[in-house]
């Protein structure tokens, strides 16, 4: 599939760079449960780790649109955005709720690549999703707040400079809305690991660098508060469009790579004297999901248009999402599926790849609650939780 678009000229160069970076690269890092380093820094030398951040900060000023091409770019040619993709999208917080100095001091240095800001620490191990209900606590000691508590599941902490903390600052009891008086800040990881902060890596199913945390008694400056204090719930809410957005055009990628992948192998593949895809039993697997991953994509642009255009688009950012991970994930079944025992063999990268793409249904945002906001924000079904 070679369809052009009017972002052709970002799809050639970010091929381009990819090239560079084979298959075989991808595989030995997956197998050595390595970091893309090489890669990564590839990208940032190139500019597209900044795409969003604007013009006047270093980046390139571009929208939600170029940016996922981006995204989709890296996963179609056999990487995996996930790696790095919260370099291009955590900054967005600093820059819609950072004060003047904030921006002036990281922005720029986020663009560059000198920093890098890839961690967002959200997740608790006894609150899941239920997210209003964290436990870790920042408080205020004159010109600090102290943190204690635990994260799980913050990725890229290894291979980051700096994250954002989400932490209660405010008791639950003491709030007139749950959402109320959580903040959010900026934490200096390397100075944090000497200092209160304990980083377990979790060892799990896709080479994913993901961490558990312990904060005990972790001063970070005041001016590290990002925005209001107490107002942190909501300012993480704003990001996640965008971030939806670009993961969603990440399983296009994905989606796109399998269907290349099959469609080549069973034109290949001869058993009982004819190629496999002449059967329509391996055809219309093929097929149905190639309409899903377009009819996928048809929501990504619509989301991204909307978010371009500074209109609302949580419905449509959580649709896309919705809809791509579960299309790059019919696409990954069926492409294992047709490439029968070869497809477990990594040499082919398709078992690394399914499970790469399999993440999406959990993370960062489960199916269900997807399907809950839907059916809450959209539908106006009474609120479920
Ligand atoms: C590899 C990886 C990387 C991650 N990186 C980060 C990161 O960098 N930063 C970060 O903060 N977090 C990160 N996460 C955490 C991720 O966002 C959570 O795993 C995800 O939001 C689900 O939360 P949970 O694991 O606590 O599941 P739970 O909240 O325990 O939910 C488990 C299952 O139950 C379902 N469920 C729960 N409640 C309901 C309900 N009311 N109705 C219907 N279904 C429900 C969920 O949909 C889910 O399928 C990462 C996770 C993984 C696996």
């Amino acid at each position: 599939m070679n369809k052009t678009d009017q972002y052709q000229d970002i799809r050639d160069a970010v091929r381009d760079l990819c090239a560079q970076f084979p298959d075989e690269y991808h595989r030995k890092i997956d197998a050595e449960r390595g970091y893309p380093e090489a890669f990564v820094d590839a990208l940032t030398k190139a500019g597209w780790m900044a795409a969003l951040i604007p013009q006047e900060y270093g980046g390139s000023g571009l929208g939600l649109a170029e940016a996922s091409v981006i995204m989709e770019e890296i996963n179609r040619c056999g990487g995996n955005s996930g790696a790095c993709h919260g370099q291009m999208y955590n900054m967005g917080t600093l820059l819609r709720h950072g004060s003047p100095a904030q921006k002036e001091l990281y922005l720029p240095r986020i663009a560059s690549g000198e920093w890098r800001l890839q961690s967002m620490g959200v997740t608790e191990p006894s609150t899941g999703t239920d997210t209003t209900k964290i436990k870790t606590t920042a408080v205020k000691k004159g010109d600090r707040y102290v943190v204690n508590g635990q994260k799980v599941w913050i990725s890229r902490v290894q291979h980051s400079d700096w994250m954002i903390l989400l932490a209660r600052t405010t008791p639950l009891a003491d709030v007139k809305k749950k959402s109320e008086g959580m903040s959010i800040f900026m934490v200096d990881l390397r100075q944090a690991e000497k200092s209160g902060m304990t980083v377990r890596p979790i060892p799990n199913m896709v080479n994913h660098e993901t961490n558990e945390l312990f904060f005990e008694n972790l001063e970070i400056p005041a001016e590290n508060l990002i925005g209001e204090e107490g107002k942190g719930f909501r300012y993480i809410l704003d990001g996640l469009n965008a971030e939806r957005t670009l993961i969603a055009a990440e399983c296009i990628g994905d989606g796109y790579w399998f269907i290349d992948r099959v469609s080549q192998y069973v034109k290949d593949r001869v058993v009982f004297g004819r190629p496999t895809g002449q059967n329509q039993g391996v055809q219309f697997p093929i097929a149905e999901s190639y309409i899903e991953v377009e009819a996928a994509n048809l929501m990504r642009w619509k989301a991204c248009a909307l978010f371009d255009a500074h209109q609302p688009c949580g419905a449509e950012a959580n649709m896309a999402k919705y809809l791509a991970a579960k299309a790059s994930w019919e696409a990954a079944n069926v492409c294992l599926q047709m490439h029968g025992g070869f497809g477990f063999a990594c040499e082919y990268d398709i078992e690394r790849k399914f499970r790469e793409t399999r993440l999406y249904q959990v993370a960062p945002i489960s199916t269900n609650l997807i399907l809950s906001h839907v059916a809450e924000h959209v539908l106006g079904l009474p609120r479920s939780f």
